[in-house]
């Protein structure tokens, strides 16, 4: 089988101009980045306002093994699949974080023949809009940190500085450090620590705000910690948010650019779906719903996490409306929920598929109850067995519910027809729109029990004393009725991650919470989950290297 980069190194890009052509763009919507992107620019939404919304399908997926189930790589190929039907379509994705590029996941630009390009560039450092997200977060710690050094007339408790610096980088020794050591020249010393980019608030802000102005708000809005009688301070106490803005003004701008069979994909925010939010831009979304009839987005790992995500805090913030999801399972990871070892997934398991299905149940209940048509899509692999791929699709049928196998990565659009056209049934004439789970006036801890509940399945949740104390402070403050954004590991649907398949009678421990005023949520840490991983034993960078010539190797 040949390897990613092989066949993205194969395959024949349009120029970006061909690209911008098919989407109708004239010459001041867009700006060339190189040869095979561009910069959309931020002004096109507000221009196409009153254009009719292309049918927004938002794929997701049951609880992943480690190496992910497919989501990108189907987001790509369905449309990849609706071009190859005659329909207009654009796929709306994250941008991919250097985290995972280095470390053990690889790349988030698809797979096989179902892939955006390109996707060295797309893995690398594309347009530096994660780079500018690093810089204005850096330049507000920077900030914050001189005015302390200054002089702190605004009484900021050094014991209370919230901002953390970030990276796009695994690097554990970071979480915890002691910064301005060595002097009165250099600063008061405080602990400080690291997160990475893609969990940072800014990131979340970047992907939330509408428009500059907007952006530009929120940045204002960001609390940056407390002063010694407890009083929130913000960017805005500090005038930074101009700067900031500065600093993201091109970042704000969504990506164009193709997949392997030329169908536009508008790239742009890229956080995380464990530890953030998970999902793309409103303004990428949005501005592809104005240019397409169909438009297939993704949100990270799986339905407990991006999905929820996706519905309670960004369909929410952007008025989005979704005509249909899809739930990717992969015969691999349902075995792995029916208890079948990692190293025993390539060998066919019928029993053990049985058991695994119950992860799969759960996540589809979680897609009904915010109302919204779906169907489970079978992302084959080629160890899958027939009979295990006839038993996934009977055990659908039984229930109703509607199921297509994707060969997406093998064939490239081809493989995704039969999904294609069964989404174009379901969506056809479907206006209606998705149900949040939760009231924005709930009580913070009520919202956060009805996640636990209602998406986890879980017993309860428990919140550990430091978080029912930040719980009532943030109610005091008026952050009462931010919507919850949960940090939860993407393995499990508990707050464990070795409890697979479809746990019961657990409760969700709530560690700490967070204050995302700029984003706009507020942040619930359950179990062990970290804002800054590290790498694993064996990192996917040690693989990587550039030939002479100045091809990418190694990049998956
Ligand atoms: P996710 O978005 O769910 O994290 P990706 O689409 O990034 O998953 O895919 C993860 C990895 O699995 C990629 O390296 C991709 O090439 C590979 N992959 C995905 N689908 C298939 C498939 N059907 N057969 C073989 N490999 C696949």
């Amino acid at each position: 089988m040949k390897k990613d980069i092989q066949i993205a190194q194969e395959a024949i890009v349009e120029p970006i101009h061909k690209i911008a052509e098919k989407l109708k763009l004239s010459s001041d919507d867009w700006e060339p980045y190189g040869r095979n992107k561009a910069k959309l620019s931020d002004q096109l939404l507000t221009k196409l306002e009153n254009k009719k919304n292309g049918k927004i399908i938002l794929v997701t997926s049951i609880n992943p093994t480690p190496a992910g189930e497919g989501k990108s790589t189907v987001t790509v190929g369905l449309g990849q699949a609706f071009n190859k039907l005659g329909k207009n379509a654009i796929v709306a994705l994250r941008e991919p974080s250097l985290g995972p590029v280095m470390g053990l996941k690889g790349g988030a630009t698809g797979g096989g023949y179902a892939q955006v390009l390109p996707m060295e560039d797309i893995n690398l450092h594309f347009t530096g809009d994660i780079h500018a997200i690093t810089s204005a977060n850096n330049a507000l710690s920077a900030i914050i940190d001189n005015h302390i050094h200054q002089g702190n007339e605004l009484n900021i408790d050094t014991r209370r500085v919230e901002w953390k610096r970030v990276i796009d980088m695994n690097d554990r020794s970071l979480r915890e450090i002691v910064i301005g050591l060595g002097g009165t020249k250099q600063g008061i010393p405080r602990e400080d620590g690291f997160a990475i980019s893609v969990a940072s608030e800014i990131m979340a802000i970047l992907c939330l705000a509408t428009n500059i102005d907007d952006l530009k708000a929120r940045l204002a809005k960001i609390v940056i910690g407390y002063t010694y009688s407890g009083r929130p301070i913000t960017a805005k106490h500090l005038q930074a948010e101009g700067a900031l803005t500065l600093l993201l003004r091109d970042a704000m701008k969504p990506n164009l650019v193709q997949t392997i069979e030329n169908t536009p994909a508008i790239i742009h925010g890229g956080p995380f779906a464990n530890i953030a939010h998970g999902c793309n831009s409103i303004i990428a979304t949005k501005t592809a719903a104005k240019l397409g009839d169909y438009v297939v987005t993704e949100a990270g790992f799986g339905a407990d996490l991006g999905a929820e995500k996706y519905f309670n805090i960004k369909s929410r913030i952007g008025t989005i409306d979704t005509a249909a999801v899809v739930v990717v399972v992969t015969i691999r990871a349902l075995k792995m929920h029916g208890g079948v070892q990692k190293g025993h997934l390539d060998t066919e398991n019928l029993a053990g598929l049985a058991d695994g299905m119950a992860n799969l149940e759960k996540h589809i209940n979680t897609i009904k109850a915010f109302q919204v048509p779906y169907i489970v899509t079978i992302n084959q692999f080629p160890t899958d067995t027939i009979k295990e791929t006839e038993f996934v699709q009977l055990w659908c049928e039984e229930r109703d519910i509607d199921v297509a196998v994707t060969t997406v990565h093998a064939d490239g659009g081809e493989g995704g027809v039969q999904l294609a056209d069964k989404l174009i049934a379901k969506v056809e004439g479907s206006t209606k729109s998705y149900q949040p789970l939760y009231d924005l006036d709930d009580p913070l801890e009520e919202k956060m029990k009805i996640i636990a509940q209602t998406v986890y399945g879980a017993k309860d949740i428990e919140l550990t004393k430091t978080a029912r104390e930040q719980a009532a402070f943030f109610t005091e403050q008026g952050w009462g009725n931010l919507p919850i954004c949960m940090a939860k590991t993407q393995y499990s649907l508990s707050d464990d991650p070795t409890l697979l398949g479809r746990p019961n009678g657990f409760t969700i421990t709530i560690r700490e919470l967070r204050a995302s005023i700029g984003a706009g949520f507020i942040i619930a840490l359950t179990g062990d989950v970290l804002t800054m991983p590290g790498l694993p034993s064996s990192p996917a960078a040690l693989e990587m290297d550039v030939t002479s010539d100045g091809k990418a190797v190694g990049l998956f």
